[in-house]
This record gives C-alpha cells, sequence and structure tokens, in this order.
C-alpha cells in the first residue's frame, strides 16, 4: 500500500480562510518537519554557505540568524495571513515594533501625530528619541475624526493611532483617519494590540501599518515578549529596511510561544471578549462605579464605530470609582483573590491597574475625579470574579466610611 504523501499543495498566497482557520493552519508545514505538527525551535546566528558562488549570491532563504529563521518565518506568515498584509516583521518587544515602525518613516525635520490615548511607552519614545532627532510630534484628540486634517503640516509624515487607547478606550475613526492619510500622502501607522487581527481588520480599514505587541493576546500566557509589525505593500520597503538597519530580532523561544500562543487566539478571545463585557455591564451598575469604560457597552461613546468596525473586544477596559480617599482605594485591590495587580495584560489571567490619566495627557482633559482602574478580565469563571470584586467593594465601602 502506498503511503499517504505528508506534503501537501501549498495555498496561492491570496488565499484568507475564517481567522480561526488561519490561527490552526498559517505558518506550519508538518511535512517539513517529519510530520510532526509544530515547527521545531531553530537557534542560531551563522548559516553556512555551500560554495563561494552561494555565499556571494546571498540567494539561500537564510544568511543570518538576525535575518530570520525557519521558526520566525512561520510566526511571521501566520500573523501576516490574519492581518491580511503584505509581510510582517517580528520584534523583541511590542514597544519594539512601535519604534522600528515609526523610525521607518521619519527624518530630521518632519512631524508626527500621535493620538492623546496612546500607549505611554509610545509618547515617551516620540518626547524623547523621535524630539533629539529633529522629528516634532502633535497630540491630539483619539476622537477627532476628519477635523485632524487642520492638523497637517507639509512637515507631516505619520499618523498614529491606537483604537481604541489601551488606558481610556475611546474609540477611533480609522476609515476617517485612513481616508486623510491617503489625501496628504502620510503613513498610518496603527497599534491594534486590544482587537488583534483578529477583531479588527485594521489594514482593510485602511492603515499602511497594523502592530501588535504580540506580549499580550498572541503569546496569550505571559510568558514572553514580542512584537510584530504587518505592512501593506507600500509600506513594506521602508520598515524592511528599519528593521534590518536596526538589528532588531526576536528570541528564538519567545517566537516559539508566540506561534504557540496564536493556535488558541480565537478560542482565548471569544471568551475574554464574553467575559469582560459581562463584567463591564455589571460594573455598571455597581454604586461604587462613576463610569465605565467599554466601548461594547451600548452607552459608551464609541460604541457605534466599535459596532461599526470591529468584530468584537478583548479582555480589557477600564472603570473609574466614585472619588474616596486613597486608602478605601487599597483596600479594593490589595486584597482582591484572583486579580493580581501589575503591567501587561492578555495572559490567561485576571489583572487590575490603578492609573492617573491626567499625569500625561496633553491634548485632552481627563474630567474625573475617581480613582481610574484598568481591568484585564481573565479566563476565570465569571462568577468567582464577581464575588471576588464583590468583597472588594465592601471592603472599600468599609474604608469609605471609617
Ligand atoms: C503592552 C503594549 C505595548 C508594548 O508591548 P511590550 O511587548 O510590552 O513592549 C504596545 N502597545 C500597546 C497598546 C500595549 O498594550
Amino acid at each position: 500500500m502506498i503511503e499517504e504523501p505528508m506534503s501537501k499543495p501549498t495555498k496561492p498566497a491570496s488565499t484568507r480562510h475564517k481567522s480561526s482557520t488561519e490561527a490552526v493552519h498559517s505558518g506550519r508545514d508538518p511535512s517539513a518537519s517529519y510530520g510532526f505538527v509544530n515547527p521545531p525551535v531553530y537557534r542560531g546566528s551563522t548559516v553556512v554557505f555551500p560554495t563561494l558562488d552561494a555565499l556571494t549570491a546571498r540567494d539561500q532563504p537564510y544568511t543570518y540568524g538576525r535575518r530570520g529563521t525557519p521558526t520566525v518565518s512561520a510566526l511571521q506568515e501566520a500573523i501576516c495571513k490574519l492581518e491580511g498584509g503584505d509581510a510582517t516583521f517580528l520584534t523583541a518587544s511590542g514597544l519594539q515594533a512601535v519604534t522600528t515602525s515609526l523610525l521607518a518613516f521619519v527624518e530630521a525635520g518632519d512631524h508626527v501625530l500621535i493620538t492623546d490615548s496612546v500607549y505611554q511607552p509610545t509618547r515617551h519614545f516620540c518626547d524623547t528619541v523621535l524630539a533629539r532627532l529633529g522629528v516634532t510630534t502633535t497630540y491630539y484628540d483619539p476622537c477627532i475624526g476628519s477635523d485632524l486634517a487642520a492638523l497637517i503640516t507639509p512637515q507631516t509624515r505619520v499618523v498614529f493611532t491606537e483604537s481604541p487607547g489601551s488606558q481610556t478606550f475611546e474609540v477611533q475613526d480609522i476609515p476617517a483617519i485612513s481616508e486623510i492619510a491617503r489625501t496628504h500622502n502620510l503613513w498610518h501607522v496603527t497599534d491594534n494590540t486590544w482587537a488583534s487581527p483578529l477583531y479588527f481588520d485594521a489594514l482593510a480599514h485602511g492603515a499602511d501599518v497594523s502592530i501588535q505587541a504580540a506580549t499580550k493576546y498572541i503569546v496569550g500566557h505571559a510568558d514572553a515578549m514580542l512584537g510584530a509589525i504587518t505592512t501593506n505593500t507600500r509600506a513594506k520597503p521602508q520598515v524592511l529596511r528599519m528593521h534590518g538597519a536596526l538589528g532588531v530580532c526576536p528570541g528564538s523561544e519567545e517566537t516559539y510561544l508566540g506561534l504557540r500562543g496564536l493556535r488558541t487566539l480565537p478560542l482565548r478571545l471569544e471568551r475574554h471578549f464574553r467575559s469582560a463585557l459581562e463584567i463591564a455591564s455589571w460594573l455598571e451598575a455597581r454604586p461604587e462605579i462613576e463610569r465605565v469604560l467599554h466601548p461594547g457597552l451600548p452607552n459608551d461613546p464609541g460604541h457605534a464605530i466599535w459596532k461599526r468596525d470591529f468584530t468584537g473586544a478583548s479582555g480589557l477596559f477600564s472603570a473609574v470609582l466614585t472619588p474616596a480617599p486613597r486608602e478605601a482605594v487599597a483596600a479594593f485591590v490589595d486584597s482582591l483573590e484572583f486579580f493580581g495587580m501589575g503591567y501587561s495584560w492578555g495572559g490567561y489571567e485576571s489583572l487590575i491597574l490603578p492609573f492617573d490619566p491626567r499625569s500625561y495627557r496633553t491634548a485632552t482633559k481627563w474630567e474625573y475625579d475617581g480613582q481610574a482602574l484598568r481591568f484585564h478580565i481573565g479566563l476565570e469563571d465569571v462568577d468567582d470574579l464577581k464575588t471576588d470584586l464583590e468583597a472588594g467593594f465592601a471592603r472599600f465601602n468599609a474604608a469609605r466610611q471609617s
């Protein structure tokens, strides 16, 4: 009997299946690894060439560890499929994906437009490194829509969006901003970490570059740092050049953890989506909560755009407590059983993080006096999470009255 051939015909590059299918099948070829389902972790710096001709031609698929390995290619291919891009470049962190993308498009004398709701380390990079290189930044109201056109100068090169902002959750009108960027011949770079490629099709909505802090949902288990930059055809050459010039490369193990996380991303996100929305609307009804910031809630100011452009919401949102002394806030957050307090998110576990937008906002005003809290709703049982928060509110109320 003839055995089944291990290799199957390669799919044409243009085919893009439903995202859960791509998450399972993209970026792996069992026939290239003796039938094993997953690609191996290639660790390596030197790649040897068989002849002088081969060395001079440099036309082997791999030439040096920093420039990629089969493990890196596998994850790049899978993310690229999910984002619907032309090319994906991996980085050692999400922040490095942001900084590499910005550097790819600017030179001294240029100007960039950055949303005021941007991830704080992105803001820090603009205010320090870009400023030192002679690139100026204007922060704009995330809800500005097409009025963004008024802020464009002859020096403007890049419009940077992050929708929704990962602390304050304003939803941006990405199609309107993309239209303006196209008209003025600017590059539109978007940080798409919150929605992941599954819930927002950033490039199809007009962005040139979509960034993932893969550290979050793609890795999904809080055990690795990783970033990804996906470009359309127009942006690819510039990102390729900067990525190479800066010597950006992800770690081998981290890349593998990204691949491993990606396989279950659709399933995990669905649960994060459902649980977070349930807890967000439950919090809305609590007397201790002044406001919940979650675009999936019908009365959220960003709800209409979110519903129009996104296919889901992740597990991250914020809420503002009613004004109370610091001791009451501490009584709430310090003794939660299931909510860890810490930076980052996107893992399987629930997290809580107090923050204060007044400390960094420049283009918009934060109008709440109560303590703002960011929640990441993990994969735990929702009722257990509610019980935990309920006990926290009881401590909060007791401390407030004493
Ligand atoms: C966490 C985060 C980043 C940075 O990712 P790191 O891997 O921590 O460097 C960038 N953008 C957003 C929206 C993030 O939440």
